[in-house]
């Protein structure tokens, strides 16, 4: 074992060197030349290199001790080549006795490497970003242990410094090479809310720069860490009781979760911890988030990775606390009406600057279940992301698009596409106040058809348009968002209180809540799911309702008891067959039981109704007609079942349409059926919510929608100019042409007809 590996003094006496070799004089080339040297010695390895990234994705040998000086500067891997270009991909340090049994290993002769049995490297980390790879290398088969690679890692964070300098390398180049300049620039990522916003840019600076890696007295350092600490998480209570000021929602839940994260012991245990072993608390926060990091950007539970973001903003929370500098000093200078770039957000950051008259947001990384997304929908904020290197290629107080509709961003767009931008933010606002004034209009066709609209919800914060849009209820509440920014499954009467707040905010309007419909794009993280090859048509929804029961009994349970003296509607997704509707109802059947038998005030009647997207369905109608309260069809679902194809890739997004024969036939199937059987029937799949579609829709007998509080405006403003029973003769005519779509023709048919599609 060597001496800095060993020992927290031998890594002391290491780290004060190296920072002496920094502070000292030269160049940033001779500075790296003396600590390679200096590595090599202390850590008894006969050779130690500094690899830096260039641009292109390129990492050259800039500094040897043990290799053939010639090969400096010379020698290159690509990211991904090579033992060392597989650090720089994974970001994780790699440890091999036997380097060169390894199949990465790569051989570059002028390097004379081939005498050197083993391998150590690590990543050097600069804000997540990968600025290079430091590697020890020893002739004999050596085994490095746990804590050699920690000194290494530590080492690597001093080297970043440098690194990062832009001494070594001209930070333009990368910029650079990844075509940034000042052109133009479209850039596609993944739609996390929608909306469109244009306004200057603002980078999110997030990160405190280190000035110092190495402490001089751990217990000073442990000191300030357990201060900053304190006034940390007095400061996110603060932002705990705003967010409650600010109004009752999702978004709240999820700055709670974030408060759990603050308290965490763990996390601050281990940052003493790398205090202890010679940095400075800024130096250990930094060392402790990269390697959570590095551990967790491996993960492929999008769970996992979002609680990533979380702990990086509680990180960079912590570093401002720690600096003396609390977020929020230079806000009094944001421009107006701004865009934010970023790396990566956190709910809370977003929530500070939400107060702050942000029009909308750009990351680099984030998923539409990603918290951030839950709090910028609360806010209204048009979010596109995983839009890649859109920190490195906007500058500050670039114009910036964000279109969140159609997941690109225009940086720097030109004067005339500026114009037409604002101008179609401005035709929103008007659009918008138009649809607020239809808020009170009835919705009936011209021939007096009435069409009921209901809102499609899975927050608190949904409910509260209700008013806004005068929809007639909730047709469709998701119960599993709420759940999924959770850590584990609430208890009942935590349920109970939530879902009567739902019903309170509607004020006695129907809310019909859809049983938990998880598996397939949606994870409970503190549900253990196995990796399906066809998650959508795998353990989801009531198939994992019945095969466990517990969740759907609580979830039951707290229904019933959220709704004395109320008619409760709860419906259950994804049956395929009249036996799974059987079986879940009696689930019901039992909870009311328990719940009269306990003395509890019950629903004055319990409306029971089924989800319609599995094809199979179709062949027991009227069976299942016979059992149900009501149906709601799901096209969403119904359509990728029915054409076998996934919703989720956008390679088949445009490739069958629902205004297409099949579709439409088995539309009409359903509409007999449930007329016969006297069943109330809606639709609160997107269909509902696209006008022409939902022209389509009522041709065929279709009178309920629910959809998402967008589209009842537009759904509106287009049954208000139809006359339905016209309509309905028109598609009887073409309804059964086999072409691709009869979208073009019911497109002609509506501008002939002066209807708003
Ligand atoms: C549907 O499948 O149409 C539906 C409304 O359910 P979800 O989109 O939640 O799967
Ligand atoms: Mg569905």
């Amino acid at each position: 074992m060597t001496e800095a590996g060993g020992s927290v003094t031998g890594t002391r006496r290491l780290l004060r060197r190296l920072r002496d070799i920094m502070a000292g004089s030269g160049t940033a080339q001779e500075r790296l030349d003396r600590i390679v040297r200096v590595i090599a010695a202390e850590m008894v390895a006969e050779v130690c290199s500094a690899y830096i990234m260039r641009a292109g994705e390129v990492l050259e040998l800039f500094a040897t001790e043990g290799l053939r000086p010639e090969a400096v500067h010379r020698t290159r891997l690509r990211v991904g080549e090579g033992l060392v270009g597989v650090i720089a991909a994974t970001a994780r340090p790699l440890a091999l006795a036997d380097a060169q049994s390894h199949p990465s290993f790569a051989y570059r002769p002028e390097t004379g490497e081939e005498t050197f049995h083993s391998l150590m490297g690590a990543p050097i980390l600069r804000g997540g970003r990968v600025l290079g790879v430091l590697v020890v290398q020893n002739r004999t088969l050596r085994h490095y242990t746990e804590d050699e690679i920690e000194v290494l890692q530590t080492i690597a964070m001093i080297v970043a410094e440098l690194a990062a300098s832009g001494d070594l390398v001209n930070p333009l180049e990368i910029v650079q090479s990844q075509g940034g300049g000042l052109l133009p620039l479209r850039l596609v990522g993944v739609r996390l809310n929608t909306g469109l916003a244009i306004g200057p840019a603002v980078l999110h600076e997030p990160r405190v720069v280190i000035r110092q890696v190495v402490a001089e007295d751990a217990d000073a350092e442990l000191i300030r860490l357990r201060r900053a600490v304190t006034t940390m998480r007095e400061a996110i209570d603060e932002l705990v009781e705003t967010s409650r000021e600010i109004g009752a929602g999702e978004h709240h839940e999820v700055i709670e979760t974030y408060r759990m994260f603050a308290a965490d012991r763990g996390w601050v245990a281990r940052i003493a911890d790398a205090i202890r072993s010679g940095l400075t608390a800024e130096a250990a926060v930094q060392k402790v988030t990269d390697d959570t990091r590095a551990r967790m950007m491996q993960a492929t539970d999008p769970y996992l990775r979002e609680r990533l973001l979380d702990l990086e903003d509680l990180a960079n929370r912590l570093q401002h606390h720690l600096s003396g500098r609390p977020l929020g000093a230079a806000w009094d200078e944001l421009p107006p009406g701004f865009i934010l770039i970023a790396r990566a957000m956190g709910p809370a950051e977003l929530l500070d600057y939400a107060r702050r008259r942000i029009r909308g947001l750009v990351l680099e990384e984030g998923s539409p279940t990603a918290h951030v997304a839950i709090v910028a929908r609360a806010f209204d904020i048009p979010v596109v992301g995983q839009v890649d290197d859109a920190t490195s290629r906007t500058e500050a107080g670039d114009i910036v698009v964000v279109d969140g509709d159609h997941a690109q961003v225009l940086i720097r767009p030109s004067a005339d596409i500026q114009q037409t931008v604002t101008a179609a933010v401005e035709a929103r606002t008007r659009r918008r106040a138009f649809y607020e004034t239809l808020r009170t209009v009835p919705s009936v066709t011209r021939d007096g058809a009435e069409i009921k609209l209901f809102l499609n919800a899975g927050l608190l914060l949904d409910v509260t348009q209700l008013a806004a849009t005068g929809a007639e209820g909730i047709g469709l509440f998701r119960t599993e968002f709420p759940l999924m920014v959770r850590d584990s499954f609430p208890p009942v009467e935590e349920l109970t209180e939530f879902y009567r707040r739902v019903l309170d905010r509607a004020e006695c309007r129907p809310v019909i809540f859809r049983t938990l419909d998880i598996g397939g794009d949606k994870v409970l993280p503190y549900l253990p799911h196995a990796i399906e090859d066809n998650p959508t048509m795998g353990w989801r929804g009531i198939r994992i309702g019945l095969d466990r029961p517990a969740m759907l009994r609580r979830q039951l349970r707290a229904l019933i008891r959220a709704a004395p003296a109320q008619t409760l509607f709860v419906k259950f997704p994804m049956i395929a067959e009249v036996s799974e509707f059987d079986r879940a109802r009696a689930v019901v059947e039992m909870e009311l039981a328990r719940a009269a038998e306990e003395g509890r005030a019950l629903p004055k009647s319990v409306k029971v109704g089924v989800m319609l997207e599995v094809p199979s369905l179709l062949w027991q109608l009227p069976e299942l007609c016979e059992r149900i309260d009501f149906l709601s069809v799901g096209t969403n679902d119904l359509l990728q079942f029915l054409f076998a194809c996934d919703r989720g890739n956008p390679l088949l997004a445009e490739r069958y349409d629902p205004l297409s024969a099949p579709m439409l036939a088995v539309l009409r199937e359903v509409v007999t059926h449930t007329r016969a059987a006297g069943v109330p029937l809606s639709m609160c799949g997107d269909m509902a919510g696209n006008p022409i579609e939902a022209m389509a829709l009522i041709a065929l007998g279709f009178r309920r929608f629910s959809m998402a509080a967008t589209s009842i405006g537009p759904v509106k403003t287009m049954i208000r100019s139809l006359n339905a029973g016209a309509v309905a003769s028109y598609l009887d005519e073409i309804g059964e042409r086999p072409d691709h779509s009869l979208r073009s023709k019911l497109e002609a048919y509506a501008r002939d007809h002066e209807i708003a599609a």
